[in-house]
Formats: structure tokens, C-alpha cells, sequence
């Protein structure tokens, strides 16, 4: 899977960075795109990234404050004027309901396809099906906002086809029994082991995509192991009473829970306007002394899970 930044700016958009979006590209897994937020101006930003509104399955909104939130509208419209029938799932703090509903009826607005909205009041399992679980916890912000843990579920061995046909071994009776690892006696009088002609459990992948917070146990929870994490880091260290005084992180923050975490790669975002892209550098380097494997964000930058 990857993990592309459509926004990566703090409060309000800059001529670098858009405001907060991102799309988990999950169309080589199941065909289908999740939205991690949705600040103003995401439709145009998926369309520039290539990606489209049709292939939106899940759209996942860490909190309701504005450069959260303000495209939304324009996505689930534009998503109607293709006449797109797939049915869509809204999963978002409580008010996010009352929010859709009264945007679509003042603006004259309908959808033509089937929107599920799910509102988080508690920390909980917000998604789960054979391939994928997504649980979300309450972060620390100034409003509720929460955090997402993503897992991949592993993929069971399979049996190895080619291999069976190379050791002359035809499909029948024989594959259901092999498939389950059990040791099976040919016609011929072979006896043949199933685990050995098995493909290795593919292990699924784990991320965690935080929403604004300041540093919380909530979120080293969410981050234990994964291979790549999302936190906010939206002012450098020397501005760290300021972070913590409107509910957000700094660089070394971020960087200490993905230490505390475990995790195996730090990504930040929702870097406050006052910095220009040429501050870059400095951001990373800060989170760098505390956590070598610290990237940070742009806009369009891709990352592979
Ligand atoms: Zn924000
Ligand atoms: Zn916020």
C-alpha cells in the first residue's frame, strides 16, 4: 500500500502545502482508495494525484475543526455528479452527521449513492473485515479528536500450484488436504507433506495515522510496531509552550512517541504556515536526535507501506 500527502499544513493553507488530507492507496489490495481527512480544497488535490473520487471506499476524519474538514462537502457532491453508485462510509467524531446532512439540504445538494456515516463518541474497533482492522482512540486535543491504528490482517499461506505441478502432483482430492498442511498418500504411493508445498504467511502491515494531539499515551498505543507513523508536528521545539497551549506537538514531540511506540518510521505533518518548505531540514533534524527514522511531509509526497 502507499500513503500519499494531499495536505500538510497546519490551521490554514500555504502556496506550499494545502491543508490536512491523505489518501491510503489500497487499489493493489482491494481496489479502493481510503481518505485519511479532508480539508478545502481535496477534490482538486486527489485529481492532480490521480486519484479518483469513484475508488473512495472509507473516509476516515480524525476531528471537525475546519482544515479538517472543509472539503468534505465538495468531495461527497462531486462524487454524485458522476453518478457514482458505490456506496461510501463516513467514519468521523459525533456532529459529523449534522454537519453532512445540513450542508447537503441548504446547498440544494443530494447524493445518488448510499452514504454511511458512523460517529465516534469512545475508543473502539471502527472497521474490520477478513483483509483489514482500523481501531480508533481519543487523543488530546483542544476538541475531541482521534487517532487511527490500520492493520493488515496476514495473508494465510496458500498452496503452491506450480510447485505441485512440477512435482507431477494433479489437482484433486489430494489439494484440500495439502492446503491444510496435512501429509497426504498419492495414489502412487507417495507421501507427500503439505507444509512443503506451501507459500510463506505474507505478514500484514501496520500504520498509525494520528489527528492533531499533544504527546498522549493514546497515541503510543496506536503506534506500538507499525511500520510507519503519521504524527502531527506542527511547530519546531523552541516553540513547544505554544504547541502545548493550542493542543498540538512539536517536532521532538512527535519523534518521542514514535521512540516510546516502537515504530519503525515517522512521517510529520501539519506543519504550521509559518514554515517554508526551506525550513525542512532544520524540522527533521530536530525530530532526528530523538528518532533517526523521521521524515517529513509534503504535498504529493508518496510513501510505499
Ligand atoms: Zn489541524
Ligand atoms: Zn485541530
Amino acid at each position: 500500500m502507499n500513503l500519499t500527502f494531499l495536505g500538510t499544513s497546519a490551521g490554514s493553507p500555504t502556496a506550499e502545502r494545502n491543508v490536512s488530507s491523505m489518501v491510503l492507496d489500497l487499489r493493489q489490495e482491494r481496489g479502493k482508495l481510503w481518505l485519511f481527512d479532508c480539508g478545502e480544497t481535496t477534490q482538486m488535490q486527489m485529481q492532480k494525484a490521480k486519484f479518483s473520487l469513484a475508488k473512495l471506499e472509507i473516509i476516515f476524519l480524525t476531528h471537525l475543526h475546519g482544515d479538517h474538514v472543509f472539503g468534505l462537502p465538495g468531495v461527497l457532491t462531486s462524487r454524485s455528479l458522476m453518478q457514482n453508485q458505490s456506496p461510501l462510509t463516513l467514519i468521523a467524531p459525533k456532529g459529523i452527521k449534522q454537519l453532512v446532512e445540513t450542508v447537503i439540504e441548504i446547498s440544494y445538494s443530494w447524493l445518488t449513492y448510499p452514504l454511511n456515516i458512523i460517529e465516534l463518541e469512545e475508543n473502539g474497533i471502527v472497521f474490520e473485515d477478513n483483509q483489514f482492522q482500523v481501531e480508533a482512540k481519543l487523543l488530546k486535543h483542544r476538541v475531541p479528536c482521534f487517532g487511527y491504528r490500520i492493520i493488515e490482517k496476514d495473508l494465510p499461506a496458500q498452496l503452491d500450484i506450480d510447485k505441485l505441478k512440477q512435482a507431477n502432483i494433479q489437482a484433486g482430492s489430494y489439494y484440500s488436504d495439502l492446503k491444510k498442511g496435512k501429509t497426504v498418500t498419492l495414489d502412487d504411493g507417495r507421501i507427500i507433506r503439505g507444509v512443503d508445498y506451501q507459500s510463506k504467511v505474507k505478514k500484514g502491515k501496520k500504520l498509525a495515522i494520528l489527528g492533531d494531539t499533544i504527546p498522549c499515551q493514546a497515541s503510543i498505543e496506536l503506534a506500538n510496531d507499525v511500520d510507519l507513523l503519521v504524527h502531527e508536528a506542527t511547530q519546531e521545539n523552541a516553540l513547544k509552550d505554544k504547541a502545548l497551549e493550542r493542543g498540538h506537538s512539536t517536532t521532538i514531540h512527535a519523534a518521542t512517541i514514535a521512540k516510546q511506540a516502537k515504530a519503525k518510521r515517522l512521517i510529520m505533518t501539519h506543519i504550521s504556515p509559518r514554515y517554508s518548505l526551506n525550513d525542512n531540514k532544520k524540522l527533521v533534524n530536530e525530530a532526528k536526535s530523538v528518532f533517526v527514522n523521521t521524515e517529513i511531509a509534503t504535498d504529493f509526497a508518496s510513501f510505499h507501506v
